[in-house]
């Protein structure tokens, strides 16, 4: 059965994964809160990323399938650079979505998440207006037929019933596969009347700010819409601060912002939200061999963390749709249940940025000009965006030769990550209750290191000394730094179905028999099996099974 978002969303939100941002005024469009389990869930997602990209990448060893031993090495910068490090990235000038606005509504979109058709249909107060025929539209809808259904019927004031006499040409499509001069018949997502939406219009997503109490226009700055500047402007730093030698990678986590102009679909497109990059430097002649382990490294972490290859899909970029200064571009998509089957939402974007960037904040910013990486001209014939005139290439002392490294750019973001694990995680199956009843259970299939809470502790009645012994346990859980819980309330069953809902995988019982034989049961949330586990293991027993 599909997986229902709703059901995903309220879960969420009923056991404390994800709440809107300021919700108690209305909440805010575009920004998410993470609970106190989400917030435990995307921890252990960064830190498990940040564990398996560098804290135990061994750069003594060749990982499988990497061309030689590389290093890894960790910054953290700030969420405000200096304005001309986004006019040398290109942000400044190209860091824009088309929107149209809609005169009617006063609402403003995305132009490529509008979709339509063409209809034809009589109107009910108009009938002198006879036959008409317009391009209606629906944005953001998960049913797209069901929303332009109801929005034709809104266009010619009929009621459901009338559904039947309005006749549709064509397929589905996108906006901006609609011709310009067809402007004037659209219907616009939520408008009544025709030609009410404007010509598409350039957005820059970076979020403005003033620096200092003055606030004049030289004192504007911009939130980071991505984390990898932060590390292309300190490399020079890092290559004469920490020792490392070509190849090398280095990660940053940390938030980002963009100002998107319809968020939506959960958290997936959010205003703030946190990157996890590398910047991998490597000899330009090397630069290919290095894009496909990256590329492929990464696909097969998220299946390591439990994303079925079914639902997982590693999408190489056409040569057209490859940004100005990529030799190569990869995705790697999810089948999030929001969107229709067959399409898939993007992770992480794998990308060979050759020297654009580095040359770029050395020189000014660069443009393609056949297959050349130039020096961008204004009118003056001057760099439209000066660099910063510091030297950013690297002297290979083995070769002898001094030369700009070449860039491969793994970028995932944390928050669809984890939303991802989320809807991977999600199940309902039938499990006998207590009274032997079949009943739906829902269970967040986590991968034990994702996990939020790692093992439950319970006594199986609040007597017999039992609930001293599970808080024994328990605070020995705590000790060895697991994140875990103490519950003694209620049915025992209900007990296990609460830890299933927020996929916890361990859940350990006090008994009638541990007073014997100084065991407890642990018991197992996917394969329902229950063992008998010394107390004085259980830690280890824990620990171990969490490696997954
Ligand atoms: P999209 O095409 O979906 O807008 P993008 O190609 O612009 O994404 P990148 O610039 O490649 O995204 O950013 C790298 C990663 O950062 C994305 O793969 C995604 O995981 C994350 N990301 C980007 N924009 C958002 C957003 N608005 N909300 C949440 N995560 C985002």
């Amino acid at each position: 059965m599909p997986k229902s978002m709703d059901e995903i969303v309220s879960l969420c939100k009923r056991r404390g994964f994800i709440f809107q941002d300021s919700d108690i005024y209305g909440g805010q469009n575009g920004f998410w809160d993470y609970g106190p389990l989400g917030m435990l869930l995307k921890r252990n997602v960064r830190n498990v990323w940040y564990e398996d990209m560098v804290d135990f990448h061994n750069e003594l060893t060749t990982p499988a399938g990497a061309p030689e031993p590389y290093q890894m090495v960790g910054v953290e910068t700030a969420l405000i650079m200096h304005p001309q490090v986004w006019k040398c990235s290109g942000h400044y000038d190209l860091f824009h979505d088309m929107m149209v606005d809609c005169r009617e509504s006063k609402k403003r979109y995305r132009h490529d998440h509008i979709k339509g058709r063409w209809v034809t249909g009589t109107h009910k107060k108009k009938e002198d207006a006879g036959e008409e025929t317009v391009f209606v539209t629906a944005v953001d809808a998960e049913d797209v037929q069901a929303a332009l259904d109801e929005n034709a019927l809104r266009y010619f004031g009929l009621k459901k019933k009338y559904l039947d006499t309005l006749s549709w040409e064509g397929d589905v499509i996108s906006l901006p596969d609609l011709p310009a001069d067809k402007l004037g018949e659209v219907v616009g997502p939520e408008a009544t009347e025709k030609g009410t939406l404007t010509e598409p219009r350039e957005f820059n997503l970076m979020f403005k700010t003033t620096l200092g109490a003055l606030g004049g226009e030289d004192d504007a700055a911009f939130l980071r819409p991505e984390t990898a500047q932060g590390i292309f402007v300190n490399f020079k730093n890092i290559v004469d601060t920490s020792r490392v030698k070509l190849p090398f990678g280095v990660a940053q986590v940390g938030k980002s912002f963009r100002n998107e102009i319809t968020p939506r679909n959960f958290t997936f497109r959010s205003r703030e939200f946190e990157q996890m990059e590398i910047e991998f430097f490597c000899a330009p002649e090397e630069s290919s061999k290095w894009y496909t382990y990256w590329r492929d490294t990464r696909y097969q972490w998220y299946q390591d963390l439990g994303i079925s290859q079914e639902n997982l899909i590693l999408r190489d970029h056409h040569a057209e749709e490859l940004a100005h200064y990529s030799v190569g571009t990869a995705d790697i998509e999810y089948a999030f249940p929001f969107l229709e089957p067959g399409e898939y939402g993007e992770l992480e974007g794998i990308a060979h940025r050759g020297d654009f960037d580095l040359r770029s904040h050395m020189e000014g910013k660069l443009k393609k000009e056949g297959d050349e990486l130039v020096v961008e001209l204004n009118e003056h014939n001057q760099p439209k965006h000066r660099g910063s005139g510091k030297d950013l290439s690297y002297f290979d002392d083995e070769s002898r030769e001094r030369f700009v490294p070449h860039v491969i750019e793994p970028s995932a973001g944390a928050d669809r990550g984890t939303l991802a694990f989320i809807c991977e995680a999600y199940h309902e199956d039938e499990q006998p209750d207590d009274k032997g009843n079949m009943q739906t259970r829902t269970v967040m299939k986590f991968h034990p290191r994702l996990a939020p809470i790692k093992a439950a502790v319970f006594p199986l009645v609040k007597k017999e000394g039992q609930p001293e012994k599970a808080q024994e346990i328990y605070g020995a859980l705590k000790a060895a730094g697991l994140s875990c819980q103490y519950d003694q309330a209620g049915a025992i069953g209900r007990r296990y179905r609460r830890q299933d809902e927020i996929g916890t995988p361990f859940c350990l019982t006090v008994d009638h028999d541990t007073a014997n034989d100084n065991c407890v049961t642990l018991r197992d949330r996917d394969s329902l099996e229950q063992e008998r586990i010394p107390v004085d293991k259980v830690v280890e027993e824990v620990v171990a099974r969490l490696k997954g």
